[in-house]
C-alpha cells in the first residue's frame, strides 16, 4: 500500500487577504479572510458560507430584547478559495520568491509581490 508522506504544505492565505471562492455554493464570491486554521486547512471568509444562528431571546432590564437570529460565517476548505492579486485583481495561484532571507508571496499571473 502506498504510504502518504507527511508533507507540510505551507498555507499561503493569511488574515485580511482578499480571496475568491472557486467551488461550492458561494462560488465566485469574494471576501476578506477573517480567520485561518492552517492545521485544518480551513478559512473563514467575510460574507461567504454564512449560516443563520439562533440566539435565545432574553428580556433586558430596560424592557427590550436581546437575541434573535444572527448571521455567522462558517469555516470552508482552503482548497475552495484562491487568493486575489492586489495588482491584477484576479484570483491567482501563489508563487514564492526568495528575497534575501525572506520568502515572499508572488502572483503567478503578474509576478507582483503579495
Ligand atoms: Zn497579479
Amino acid at each position: 500500500m502506498p504510504r502518504q508522506g507527511r508533507i507540510m504544505k505551507a498555507v499561503d492565505v493569511k488574515k485580511n487577504d482578499e480571496v475568491q471562492v472557486i467551488a461550492g455554493k458561494d462560488r465566485g464570491k469574494r471576501g476578506r479572510v477573517v480567520n485561518v486554521l492552517p492545521r485544518e486547512n480551513r478559512v473563514m471568509v467575510e460574507g461567504v458560507a454564512r449560516a443563520k444562528r439562533h440566539l435565545p431571546v432574553r428580556p433586558t432590564a430596560r424592557g427590550g430584547q436581546t437575541g434573535g437570529i444572527i448571521l455567522k460565517e462558517l469555516f470552508i476548505d482552503l482548497s475552495n478559495v484562491m487568493l486575489v492579486c492586489k495588482e491584477c485583481g484576479k484570483p491567482t495561484r501563489v508563487g514564492h520568491r526568495i528575497d534575501g532571507d525572506v520568502k515572499v508571496r508572488i502572483c503567478r499571473r503578474c509576478e507582483a509581490e503579495l
